[in-house]
């Protein structure tokens, strides 16, 4: 068997979502997802001349030879990486439909039959207490156990002194624990609360929002302090009893190896399609339980990447929960042609099956989302 093509489609949903084929020359094919199509569709047509006729089989050895052929153009982070991720993953999703085993068995089996999902609540538009309080309740109510609400920002306009020195007000700090504490409140005592500062902050104000937060049993709070300092976000984590999450930022094991190893954060968040593909989920989740840290992926993919990050989960001993961004694209289950019901079902996915990442797409819908464009891939 030989890998003959390389396709993708950018389809317009909740973002810019990357579908990306690779066909070969006794018919099958293998679905993955790449993420914000920065560059990615000419990169994969330089993957594409890397890997033709070679046999897709050898997944992990295939990634490998993108991984260093493209090393030149910057394959230690970036686009060359969210490529080489949806590459990787539609290989998977191949050698899984080569020997009709489901990615979870060909991974080595699982944990568990469902996987806890996260649901990312949006931004509303009144800023107020009860406003993130209606809106966690409302995932509530879809079923979920776990709910993150983004506290950055979540203060209005008027109590930000300067919108670029990354320090925050007393206001804001105040309107900060008032979100947070109203959101923790709202959740009967099963659910569970994620807090997002997306990297805005600097160290001693992060620590200042942490410190507010002491008082509520949240499950994390994610990405206090730029992404870049290793040393800001441990000094965070060393200095508060909040559990801190971090990762979706860095790419492949490497990139994540000092934080693991350095205990700068207590859960990782990788993000599968993006910072490596499934076969460096694997080792990050693998080097997370070697040091006793939790596993979160990162995730803001169609059903494709979210359900192959789940097969990944349901492979980690040391898994919490994977986050799903889709809610309030209204067709984004629907992107599943195959699953009898909602593949997030009550915030849970059960692992299918079916052969590979186990989704196969509705055609008839995506064409109706194309980016302006865009072409399906006949
Ligand atoms: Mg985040």
């Amino acid at each position: 068997m030989k890998i003959t093509s390389i396709k993708s489609v950018m389809i317009q949903g909740s973002w810019t979502w990357t579908l990306i084929k690779v066909e070969t020359d006794e018919g099958i094919c293998g679905i993955g997802e790449s993420q914000l199509p920065l560059g990615v569709p000419d990169i994969l047509q330089r993957i594409e001349k890397m890997i033709v006729g070679e046999d897709p089989r050898n997944v992990i050895q295939l990634a490998q030879k993108i991984y260093r052929g493209l090393s030149g153009a910057g394959s230690t982070g970036g686009s060359i990486l969210l490529a080489m991720s949806g590459v990787e993953l539609a290989l998977w999703d191949l050698q899984g439909k080569i020997t009709g085993l489901p990615l979870w068995q060909l991974l080595g089996g699982k944990y568990r039959d469902r996987v806890r999902i996260y649901a990312d609540t949006g931004r509303p538009g009144d800023r107020s207490p009860e406003a993130y309080a209606d809106g966690v309740r409302e995932r509530v109510e879809a079923g979920y156990t776990v709910v993150k609400v983004d506290i950055d920002h979540c203060a209005p306009a008027e109590y930000i002194k300067d919108g670029h020195n990354r320090a925050l007000s007393r206001q804001e700090v105040d309107h900060m624990s008032a979100v947070s504490h109203a959101a923790f409140d709202a959740l009967p005592d099963d659910v569970d609360l994620c807090l997002d500062l997306h990297w805005c902050y600097q160290t001693s104000d992060a620590l200042r929002v942490a410190r507010r937060l002491e008082d509520i049993d949240i499950l994390w709070l994610e990405d206090p302090t730029p992404p870049e300092n290793l040393d800001a976000l441990k000094y965070v984590t060393d200095h508060t009893s909040v559990p801190i999450a971090c990762g979706e930022n860095h790419w492949m094991a490497h990139g994540l190896r000092p934080m693991i190893e350095q205990r700068a954060a207590d859960i990782i968040t990788p993000d599968i399609p993006r910072f490596g593909g499934i076969q460096e989920g694997k080792k990050v989740a693998e080097l997370c339980e070697m040091h006793y840290l939790s596993f979160a992926p990162h995730n803001i993919c169609t059903p494709v990447g979210t359900v192959a990050s789940a097969h990944v989960c349901a492979n980690a001993p040391n898994f919490l929960a994977l986050e799903h961004h889709g809610l309030d694209c209204p067709w984004w289950d629907d992107i599943a042609a195959n699953w009898s019901g909602p593949v997030v079902d009550r915030g849970y996915i059960s692992l299918p099956d079916a052969p590979g990442i186990g989704v196969e797409l509705n055609e008839e819908l995506l064409r109706a989302h194309l980016v302006e464009g865009e072409e399906w891939w006949d």
